[in-house]
């Protein structure tokens, strides 16, 4: 047996001031999409954008149900309506925010798991990686350069 370490690579930026023009308008655009979120439940909510290779940018939030497993993320919402609407555009970024009716969010909000499995899937579709912007409400933003990152040892295709 032989112990080994997972090393994930990725930028810690102060707020999003320090971004580029493009995330920071990703982000701001993410910010948007958590006001159109439909969260009676959870009363947190949280909005995502995604940037494609044309540049176009779809927003997407997070939808709930009384019978909980019937919503869905607002990366997924984003995710697939512009897979739905652009099938063979590449995903360049995404960007995901959340704020809480409970409390301030000013941590990074990081996608579910379920979130990462789906965007191992696009990025494999299109053999793109994915830019993926993080930001709570305020204060500081996690930017990954690709899902491994984020999900290591991931479930593909291969494997089936
Ligand atoms: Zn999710």
């Amino acid at each position: 047996m032989k112990k080994q370490q997972f090393i994930s690579d990725y930028a810690v930026y102060d707020d999003e001031n320090e971004l580029n023009a493009q995330d920071a308008e990703l982000l701001r655009y993410a910010h948007e999409a958590t006001l159109n979120s439909y969260a009676p439940y959870s009363k947190f909510h949280v909005g995502a954008a995604v940037r494609l290779a044309n540049g176009v940018i779809i927003k997407g939030n997070n939808i709930e149900n009384a019978a909980y497993p019937s919503g869905l993320c607002a990366e997924r919402t984003a995710l697939f309506a512009a897979q739905a609407q652009y099938p063979d555009v590449p995903v360049e970024a995404i960007a995901i925010t959340a704020q809480s009716e409970h409390h301030e969010v000013c941590e990074p909000v990081a996608p579910c798991g379920a979130c990462r499995q789906v965007m191992v899937e696009v990025e494999q579709r299109h053999q793109h990686p994915m830019r993926i912007i993080c930001q709570g409400n305020t204060g500081p933003v996690m930017v990954f350069d690709g899902i491994e990152t984020l999900m290591p040892f991931i479930f593909l295709e291969k494997f089936l």
